[in-house]
């Protein structure tokens, strides 16, 4: 049986990435980051509890992409650039045909976006995987939630929905063919933090958030931070691309209610869309534009011919008891 730094140095350490400006990475009591003049840190948790945030028997090596993936995700939301995490983790029993793939699935994602594992804790319990993730910007530059502006676009990138689509084909909800099913499960599974796209956004868009917990939900953070109202088209939604062949009033729901997309939501002055379709372009990453941001308080959901939609539209909310 493995000792606990050896475990660490197996599926933690091996190969460790670099990162110009890590002085030091696992071995010591802390890493050591070079912080660049200038330029602010960014600093994120998310923890994965088995249960709630995850099936017990999901796919390990999907687990370590996602777990890794939603602190990404919150980076770009802020239009951080990672410097690297680190990885707190209780685990039941050392199960190497369990850690081997979580490993891989969680050092292949660090590879892509060169965001070096830096250190954790490793300990017994039932399975919780809480990720810390440091990111840098130029000072000022953050999307804060807070800066949204009466007049500005809302955007999002990507589509939405297939994440939640493939939750409710797991529970039973809906029926989907194998193909549609690995398509949305991909989606719900291994989510693209969209780092380019907040990058491209800096000094551009106003506010942003990353979209976890729904649509409607989300973006009513930003308009409570912001003192704003929004007003969204529901018909210009971008649909995700298996969502897309079910029925028109699921597409509503899910793409404005379901979580676990990790799409960008942000605004940006009207005056500047081309920029930000530029910008897009340079990230690789395709957005659409959803609506507005309004002086009247609260989000309205239009139609195309401009009626108001009234759907108990809630977001997924951890302590709500119904
Ligand atoms: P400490 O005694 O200070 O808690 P540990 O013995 O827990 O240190 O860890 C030894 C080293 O291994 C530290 O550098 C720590 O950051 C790192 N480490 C422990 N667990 C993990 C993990 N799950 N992933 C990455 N690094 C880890
Ligand atoms: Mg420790």
């Amino acid at each position: 049986m493995l000792s606990e730094f050896d475990l660490i140095k197996k599926y933690f350490s091996v190969k460790p990435l670099t990162h110009p400006q890590l002085a030091l990475g696992i071995g010591d009591d802390c890493a050591l980051i070079n912080p660049q003049p200038g330029m602010q840190l960014a600093i994120s948790s998310d923890m994965l509890v088995s249960g709630r945030h995850f099936f017990p028997d999901v796919d390990p090596r999907s687990l370590g992409h996602k777990s890794l993936a939603v602190n990404l995700s919150d980076l770009a939301a802020m239009g951080a650039s990672p410097l690297g995490f680190t990885l707190a983790i209780a685990l039941p029993e050392v199960n190497e045909a369990w850690l081997a793939p979580f490993s891989e699935g969680l050092l292949a994602l660090a590879r892509q976006f060169n965001c070096p594992l830096i250190g954790g804790d490793t300990t017994k319990g039932p399975l919780n995987i809480c990720i810390t993730i440091l990111g840098e910007l130029p000072s000022g530059l953050a999307l804060k939630r807070t800066a949204a502006q009466v007049g500005d676009d809302i955007w999002i990138s990507g589509a939405l929905g297939d994440a939640r689509l493939a939750l409710a084909a797991l529970k039973n909800e809906v029926r989907l063919d194998a193909e549609a099913f690995a398509k949305a499960a991909a989606r719900l599974h291994t989510p693209t933090p969209r780092i380019a796209l907040g990058l491209a956004l800096r000094g551009l868009a106003h506010a942003a958030l990353d979209i976890s917990d729904g649509l409607t939900g989300d973006l009513g953070h930003i308009l409570a931070a912001s003192a704003v109202g929004a007003e969204i088209d529901v018909d210009s939604l971008p649909i995700g691309a298996v969502l897309a062949s079910q029925k028109n009033a699921l597409q509503r729901q899910f793409a404005l209610t379901g979580g676990d997309d990790y799409e960008l939501c942000f605004t940006a002055s009207s005056t500047r869309r081309s920029q930000v379709l530029t910008a897009a372009q340079t990230a690789n990453t395709p957005v659409t534009r959803i609506g507005r941001i309004v002086a009247p308080t609260g989000l309205r959901i239009l139609d195309k011919n401009k009626k108001e939609l009234s759907l108990a539209l809630q977001s997924f909310d951890h302590f709500r008891t119904d």
